[in-house]
């Protein structure tokens, strides 16, 4: 039986037999990717993308700008594209037709078979995915960055990655997740999408979650998982560094906060877009691939600035709902209240001016400061790891830096075929 994924498709696995490569890739031509497209190579050939089988072509790119679909009529919001040069296409004779081989620090990673080379006009793809055309968005400066040309075709990889210290154990593809989430016995998942070291607030979003998942399922043995998928992908300077972020969010199962019947952390390779609403869209397929039933949606879920509304990602999400195999989970705003001496959510405690709200600013002046604060802010073990993985992986510190993008270990590898 297979297992079905975003719009009631099979889980795509794109991997080539080993015993298959040295035929299949003999006399093609090496062309060189950037982690940025490897990351997506990886993706596809997992299945996360399902059920995309490789880079979109020139009708699926206009159908999800314009329509948000694909043309086979599943909902897809964000374009996936190959990007190139006229230069590369001529440098390394790119064909339409004929099969390439994309190679990643030096190695063979996958085969590409290049079905239509194309272009598409930035400002318009900007317009329809980001909803602004303005370069200060990073989704658009992001977009108009982009090769002038694209190539649309299948991708089979050909070379595993090999993931790197201390990111292996929490590698966990969509067909292998299902695995997991068999054995635990959950009938139910909710996704926590992060990118973030958890404070308090954060922790209890998951509670939350977990509470407004759990709704009327028996309570005898445990029924409902929170999945912590956090995103790795391109880092700006100032974001917590990706050690922390996921170390930090498995010290909350590891210190009992949750435990293994209740809590998993995982991640995906994925550049934010900061598209918001349609970034929401494409979270829900993303999660439903990785093999989750519901999924949290904050307020101004994947924004950025102030380009969306605060409910606009909910919104959207109304409208393909029952287009979608996955059911959303709006987040409460918790806060602490020192009245009430506890955690807890705008929509129960009263204490309106005693209410304290967790701000960004207060928690990264808390992290850059390094003296213990309360444990009801933050968990003293998730804040002694913080600090830990400072020292051992953030060059003294927390927050992404120059020295951190030049130097940093790279979450994975793609090794020499064997
Ligand atoms: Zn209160």
């Amino acid at each position: 039986m297979g297992e079905k994924g975003h719009g009631g498709k099979e889980i795509v696995e794109r991997i080539m037999n080993p015993a298959e490569v040295a035929g299949k890739i003999k006399g093609l031509t090496p062309v060189p990717i950037r982690s940025q497209i490897a990351n997506e190579v990886i993706d596809i050939s997992f299945g996360y993308f399902t059920p995309l089988q490789g880079f979109m072509g020139k009708a699926d790119v206009d159908s999800v700008c314009k329509n948000m679909k694909l043309t086979d009529g599943t909902v897809w919001s964000i374009p996936i594209i190959f990007d190139v040069t006229e230069q590369e296409i001529a440098e390394y004779g790119i064909k339409e037709g004929e099969n390439i081989l994309l190679t990643f620090q030096g190695n063979p990673m996958a085969v590409f078979e290049v079905k239509e080379i194309f272009q598409y006009d930035k400002k318009e793809m900007a317009r329809a995915v980001y909803g602004t055309d303005e370069a200060a968005h990073p989704g658009c400066s992001r977009t108009y960055n982009y090769k002038d040309k694209f190539i649309g075709g299948n991708i089979t990889l050909v070379n595993r990655p090999k993931i790197n210290t201390p990111y292996e154990p929490y590698f966990i593809p969509p067909l292998e997740m299902r695995k997991r989430f068999r054995e635990k016995g959950w009938q139910r998942i909710v996704a926590h999408q992060t990118r973030n070291v958890p404070h308090t607030g954060h922790e209890w979003l998951m509670k939350g979650a977990w509470f407004q998942t759990y709704a009327e399922l028996p309570i005898e043995k445990p029924l409902v998982g929170v999945l912590v998928n956090a995103i790795i992908g391109e880092k700006r300077k100032g974001d917590y560094i990706d050690e922390a972020i996921i170390l930090t969010q498995d010290e909350l199962r590891k210190s009992g906060y949750f435990g293994d019947h209740n809590h998993l952390t995982s991640l995906t390779f994925w550049d934010m877009r900061y598209a918001g609403p349609r970034e929401a869209i494409f979270h829900a397929a993303l999660r439903t691939n990785l093999g989750l039933t519901h999924h949290m949606f904050g307020r101004d879920h994947a924004g950025v600035g102030s380009y969306y509304g605060a409910y606009d990602a909910h919104n959207l999400l109304a409208t393909v709902q029952d287009e979608l195999n996955i059911t959303p989970v709006y987040s409460m705003n918790w806060l602490y209240c020192p009245h009430c001496g506890e955690i807890t959510s705008e929509g129960l405690c009263n204490h309106g001016k005693e209410q304290q709200k967790f701000s960004g600013t207060l928690i990264r002046s808390i992290v850059q400061d390094g003296v213990k604060p309360p444990r009801l802010i933050f968990r003293p073990e998730v804040f002694d790891l913080v600090l830990e993985c400072a020292e051992k992986y953030g060059f003294g510190s927390p927050f992404v830096t120059e020295e951190y993008l030049e130097k940093r270990t790279p979450v994975f590898v793609i090794p020499p075929l064997a």
